[in-house]
Formats: structure tokens, sequence, C-alpha cells
């Protein structure tokens, strides 16, 4: 006989997780089971740079006011358990060195201003600056929200002395910071298992759907026993695997998946300022090589593109407190490649290391004393899964009982908590905020949006 359920969510990484806390523990639906293959939290969620931002572009104001509710719970949870995943709000630092890119920051932080990411404080001298409050290492609490504006290149030496001197505009957005992701997912996971929530080992191998309707799941244990789940509600918690889960009902989703990767190494030299927030350059360039090298990697193909302009959006921060010199540094020039299927292990990229580190350089010169001798480096990454618009797809499906909470791309960890709300406000029909339209599989079937697709613009990925 199988065994009865309320409800089955398919992957137990930060999403799933949360999505069963929210069920069991603020809903007390009581027999709710997270299955997964693997342990949990340990496919994407822990090669997390783990940061959160309520900075986010439009189309409209979404995904500011959903980060804003996700980053409410994150408090919420931080004041209940005395802080266990350190969180901080150490802010976001976009910089650029192009005076263009910097009028459209401007422009940009005026936008997210009216859609509720706080007011934005402007400084064009070292005088404006003085009342410009640096962020505390640690904690969350009585820290300035907004975002703080340098257009002054004197001011941004002083406030930010590693940066390259050629930076001229540093937006400093307030309510953005980290947190420990394994041990708010550990937190979140105790929690709803004190509540009721159990973890089954094994692969969602099919799902049952009878008269329109979710009867029932197969789960296949590695161990070559098959364990089959009744429940009338089966939620996608797949993650980068969302795509083919929901292939099982016979459901296409519109997602593909990027690898990205990051890389940490001991900062032994103190270039970085330990204190920082997460800083990112808002600028493409291209790496320097001397002579020879150029035109060694320009005449091979496999090479060339070492040698052609990379993307914006190269970022870093400092990891860990008190002793700590490790610093993370990501660099997004994958993204181009999408996979439908993603790859597992992560197909290799030995140039990660130094090619982030020689772009690194232009952000914070003192980085280049590591160039011609590479440190250790520990790299790790994982996949973005995503829409083409980069927003979630949280929801119910066009079969009765199934729903999805996926495409969380760079950001689900400081998403997982409102999305987990949301999807569970709508599993037990309690009222769901307004902007549960926004994330819904069906805003496809929108012509209006589909027409704004084609012209969205910046998505916000980092
Ligand atoms: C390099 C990098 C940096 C990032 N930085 C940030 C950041 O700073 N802030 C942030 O918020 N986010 C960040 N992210 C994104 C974040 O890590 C992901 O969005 C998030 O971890 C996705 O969580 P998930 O639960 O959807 O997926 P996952 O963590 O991948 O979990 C999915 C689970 O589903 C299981 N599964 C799949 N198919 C099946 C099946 N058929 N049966 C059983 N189990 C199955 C898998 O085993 C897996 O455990 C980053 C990601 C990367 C790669």
């Amino acid at each position: 006989m199988p065994r009865t359920t309320d409800v089955v969510i398919c992957g137990a990484g930060i999403a799933g997780v949360a999505a069963a806390h929210a069920l069991a523990v603020t809903h007390g639906v009581r027999n709710v089971v997270l299955v997964d293959e693997r342990p949990p939290l340990t496919l994407t969620s822990d090669k997390s740079t783990e940061a959160y931002r309520n900075w986010w572009p439009g189309p409209d104001d979404a995904m500011v006011r959903f980060m804003n509710r996700s980053i409410d719970l994150l408090e919420q949870w931080a004041d209940a358990s005395d802080n266990r995943f350190l969180l901080n709000r150490r802010g976001y630092l976009y910089t650029t060195a192009d005076p263009a890119k910097a009028a459209q920051m401007r422009l940009d932080a005026q936008r997210a201003e009216l859609q509720g990411a706080g007011r934005v404080r402007e400084y064009r001298s070292v005088a404006d600056a003085a009342t410009y409050r640096r962020s505390e290492s640690v904690g969350y609490t009585d820290h300035p929200t907004g975002a703080d504006l340098f257009l002054d290149a004197d001011a941004i030496a002083e406030h930010f002395p590693f940066l390259s001197r050629d930076i001229v505009a540093v937006l400093h957005a307030r309510r953005c910071g980290w947190m420990s992701g394994q041990q708010l997912g550990m937190y979140l996971l105790e929690e709803s298992r004190a509540a009721g929530v159990t973890v089954l080992n094994g692969r969602v191998e099919a799902v049952d759907v009878q008269h329109g309707r979710v009867a029932g799941v197969t789960v296949a244990g590695a161990d070559g026993t098959t364990t089959p789940l009744a429940t009338p509600v089966f939620v996608n918690s797949a993650g980068p695997f969302a795509r083919s889960v929901s292939a099982l009902l016979n459901i296409d989703l519109p997602l593909f998946s990027e690898m990205h990767l990051k890389v940490a190494f001991e900062d032994t030299l103190g270039v970085v300022d330990r204190g920082t927030g997460l800083v990112i350059l808002d600028d493409a360039q291209s790496l320097a090589w001397s002579d020879d090298e150029r035109a060694e990697f320009a005449a091979d193909d496999e090479t060339r593109w070492l040698t052609e302009p990379l993307p914006a959006g190269i970022h870093l921060r400092p990891e860990g407190y008190g002793q700590s010199r490790t610093m993370l540094m990501l660099w997004d020039y994958h993204s181009a490649h999408r996979f439908d299927a993603p790859v597992l292990p992560l197909p290799d990229d030995p140039f990660y290391p130094e090619v982030v580190m020689r772009g690194m350089v232009r952000l914070a010169p003192g980085l280049a004393a590591y160039v011609d001798r590479l440190p250790p480096v520990y790299v790790d990454g994982g996949y973005y899964t995503k829409t083409a618009e980069n927003r979630p797809l949280i929801g119910p499906l066009a079969v009765e009982g199934a729903y999805v909470n996926a495409a969380f791309s760079g950001y689900g960890l400081m998403a997982a908590p409102a999305a987990a709300e949301l999807l569970a406000a709508q599993i037990v029909g309690s009222a769901v905020p307004d902007y549960a339209g926004a994330f819904a599989l069906a805003r496809y079937n929108d012509p209006r949006y589909r027409a704004m697709l084609a012209d969205w613009g910046n998505t916000g990925q980092l």
C-alpha cells in the first residue's frame, strides 16, 4: 500500500526546504514529505555566494516587493534564532568607470526608489559624503535602507580606497548583504522536521495523474527499492532539473540553465577592505595581456575569446569574519552557453581563476600583485536555472494539485522565503500577495506579457 501524504516536494534544496517549512511550520500541514536523491542542500544551494538584495530592475516593482518580503522573513528568522545564519547588512556596491553608466545608475536609483527600494542619498563632493554611514561588519539591525550614490572621484577614493581611481560612480544599495546559506537551510530543515516533515532519500521517477489531478508519486531508492507515495499535492522544487521533473506531468516549463562558477582565494596581502559589502564592476572589459600572449591566444579558436571583450558584472566579497582572509570572486562569462538539460559534473574551465583575477584588477588594482603568481584557489559552482526574463516560476500547473517552485537563477537563497510563503498560501488556499501573478506560469498566456519579453531590458542578473 502506498504511504499516504498531504504534500510531496521534489527537491530538498533551499527552495524545497523553505516550502516544507512554510507548509508545516506556518500552516500546520502535517504530512509533508521532502524527496531528494542527494543529501539536502548539496546540489546548488551550497554553491551560492549567499548574498541578498532588494535592488532589482523593473519593468515593474514585483521583484523589489517580493525581495523586500523575503528579507522581512529572513530578519524575522534571524531575530528568532539569535542570528544563527549570520545575516549581515553590508550592502551591494555597484561601481562604474564609465560616465554614461554613472548617469544611467542615477536614473536606475531614482526608479528603484519609486519602486520601494528606499531613499537615495546623492554625494557630489567629499563634504557631501561626510554624512555617509559605513556598514557594520556584522548584524542587520539599525542600518540605513535605500542607497548612497557617490558621484565624486575624491569621495569614492576616501571611502573605498581599494577601488580603482578611475571609478566615477559607486552606488551602495543598503538593504542587501549576505548570510550562511547552509545554516539558514539547516535552521529551516530542523524546524520543519520538528513540525513533522520527513525527508525521503530517492529519485522522483513518476507522478501518477488520475482524472486530471495528482494522485501519487513513485520514488526510486539508490538501493533499487521503489516507494509509492499517495498524495493530492506535488511540488516541483527540483532546481536545475525542474524542467525534466515537470516532463513527468507532460508539462514543458520555459526554462534553461547557465553554468556559473565562483573562486575563493586567501587575500594574504589585504588588498580588499574586509569590511566592504559585495562589490560589482558594471563595465565590460578586455583583459590586459602582453603582445606575445595576445597574439598566441588570438591565433587559436579555443582561446581567442580571452582577447575579446568580456561582460560586465564581475564581483567579489569577503568571506568569513575575524581572522579570515578569504575572498570570493565571480565573473559570469559562461552564460552565452545555455543548457536545456544540465550536465553533471559541471564542465571544467581551467582558465577561470586566472581570468577572474585579471578582470578584478580593473576593479581593485592592488590585486595585480596576485596575477603573475596565482595563489591557491578553490573553484566551485552550479547552474542558474531560469526563465528568459530571469523571474521565478511559483504556483499552480495545468494538472490539479501540481505546483512549481523553481527557476531561481542566481537569487534562490534570497528568494526562497517569500517564494515558499507564496507557494504555501496557494496550496492551502489562503490570501496571496499581489505579486503572485508576476511569478505564475500563466503569465506567459498573456499576449501583452509576451510582447514585453521581447523588450525586457535589464534582468538584474549578477
Ligand atoms: C555560483 C553561484 C552563486 C550564487 N549566488 C547566489 C547568491 O549570492 N544569492 C542567492 O540568493 N542565490 C545565489 N545563487 C543561486 C542559488 O544558489 C540557487 O538559486 C538556489 O540554490 C536554487 O535552489 P533550489 O532549491 O531551487 O535548487 P537546488 O539547490 O539545486 O536543489 C534542487 C534539488 O532537487 C533535487 N532533485 C532534482 N531532481 C530530482 C528528482 N527527480 N528526484 C529527487 N530529487 C531531485 C536535487 O538533488 C537537488 O538537491 C548562486 C548560484 C550559483 C551557482
